[in-house]
């Protein structure tokens, strides 16, 4: 049994659906991100673990216990927003210590938790301030305190950092995974900056249009997307539609062009047309053709952009196109716009997604 379940949950407003059969174990301790841009139902569900939306249907259980409706304040979650939400006329130990307060815990137990949380998040002399008198990277660490003050089973972080300047954030991230490896607790994580999911979650789960696209840890997000989306968004591959020639020897037409798979195609008959990712980082320039085993496609330069130590060389063929990044040699002349360009990619390099090409 999961430490947190979320169990084919939905939830539909008046006007729409924000969140579609939506299924999640998460285990005691993992530190888990919702990804997504904005609008696809991250904020939702994250309101719906927290207790402040109720699910249309579906079920959310914590240690074992159904909280599909259970009120925020008895599912002992902590919640730390995008906006802080600290109370202004409360001093930093006020604002951490509240929840204690309203558990009825001694003076004196609240006292030796709020300086044990003002420790945890490196503001061991602000106690006294108020939260005008805190940069933001500190309002958002007494808010992240606050939500840890009490104990939580289960944390729950929407888009913490997007309100603060881009060294804070970076800095800040580093902190948070820190102390949620040194608690333990069991997160979730809402944002929709692919870095920091990839670099803070245990695994993320990618989500668009109010649906799962993906569940998979960073490597496999990010190496292995499964779905269009997932690799565009995450992954930044190019996406190519592919007409399938062959499915038992992996073999693909793109834009009339013949390239090979690593494996068979499976449960895919010839003649249909499917999404095939490509990494940008495995393209290489003017390789030589098919000889070597590897994938040759001939097209013409479209774009060339140059960003110091590399360039970017966006590559045209038929009514398709994709990308590369190539190192710059100062010594060789690049690629010019509408110039005859090869390009050469290992057969392992082609990712055969699950939905199907767009018409
Ligand atoms: P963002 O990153 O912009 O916060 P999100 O991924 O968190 O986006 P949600 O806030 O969960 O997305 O919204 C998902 C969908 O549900 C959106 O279409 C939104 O307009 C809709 N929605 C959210 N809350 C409500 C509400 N209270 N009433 C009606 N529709 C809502």
């Amino acid at each position: 049994m999961a430490f947190l379940e979320i169990n084919s949950v939905r939830k539909s407003f008046a006007q729409s659906v924000a969140v579609e059969n939506f299924d999640l174990q998460v285990e005691r301790g993992e530190f888990i991100s919702f990804l997504g841009p904005s609008g696809c139902g991250k904020t939702t569900t994250l309101r719906m673990i927290a207790g402040f939306e109720k699910p249309t249907s579906g079920e959310i259980r914590i240690n074992g216990v159904d909280m599909t409706y259970t009120p925020p304040n008895r599912r002992n979650v902590g919640m730390v927003f995008q906006s802080y939400a600290l109370f202004p006329n409360m001093t930093v130990a006020d604002n951490i210590g509240f929840g204690l307060k309203v558990a009825r815990k001694s003076a004196a137990d609240i006292k030796a938790r709020v300086a044990e949380m003002l420790r945890i998040v490196h503001l061991p002399e602000f106690g006294g301030r108020y939260p005008y008198q805190l940069s933001g990277g500190q309002q958002q660490r007494v808010a992240l305190a606050r939500a840890l003050a009490i104990q939580p089973q289960v944390l729950l972080l929407d888009e913490p950092l997007s309100a603060l300047d881009a060294k804070i954030r970076v800095s800040l991230r580093n902190e948070i995974r820190s102390i949620q490896r040194e608690l333990g607790i069991t997160t979730i994580y809402v944002t929709h900056d692919q870095e920091e999911a990839l670099s803070l979650s245990d695994r993320i789960v990618v989500m668009s249009n109010g649906r799962v696209e993906q569940i998979g840890t960073p490597f496999e997000i990010y190496n292995f997307p499964t779905t269009r989306f997932v690799a565009s968004f995450v992954g930044t591959l190019n996406v190519l539609t592919a007409t399938v020639t062959d499915p038992a020897r992996g073999r693909l037409s793109v834009a009339g062009q013949e390239i090979t798979a690593a494996k068979p195609i499976e449960g895919v008959p010839a003649n249909q047309s499917i999404s095939v990712a490509l990494r940008p980082e495995i393209i290489s320039m003017n390789g030589t053709p098919a000889s070597n085993g590897m994938n040759h496609i001939n097209g013409t330069v479209d774009d060339v952009m140059f960003l110091g130590p590399t360039m970017r060389v966006r590559v045209r063929f038929g009514d398709q196109a994709l990308q590369f990044d190539q190192f710059n040699n100062p010594h060789l002349n690049p690629p010019q716009q509408g110039q005859p360009i090869g390009v050469s990619f290992p057969p392992e390099a082609c990712l055969i997604l699950n939905d199907p090409a767009p018409r």
